[in-house]
């Protein structure tokens, strides 16, 4: 008798690649090239594109959340990573 399948993947909301743990998820989320803006509120990864309509303005895409403008509330990871060195 089969057993019930459970799907429990975890999908980067980024670049929708899937993976099978959350470990592997939360390691592919610090490489991954499509989650370049973070934002510092909530701690949410993001595209660029989907944190801003018209290039200008920013805000986190999380409804929960109310962080926005560039380097205010909201940083690219790279820059993040290249001020602490
Ligand atoms: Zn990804
Ligand atoms: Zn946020």
């Amino acid at each position: 008798m089969e057993a019930r399948v459970r799907r429990n993947m975890h999908t980067c909301r980024n670049c929708n690649q899937s993976f099978q743990t959350e470990l592997a998820l939360e390691l592919h989320r610090d490489t991954c090239k499509k989650g370049q803006l973070f934002c510092q509120v909530c701690g949410e990864r993001f595209r660029e594109g989907t944190a801003t309509q018209d290039g200008w303005h920013y805000e986190c895409p999380n409804e929960d959340c109310d962080g926005d403008g560039l380097q205010e509330d909201l940083y690219r990871v790279e820059d993040v990573r290249t001020t602490t060195h």
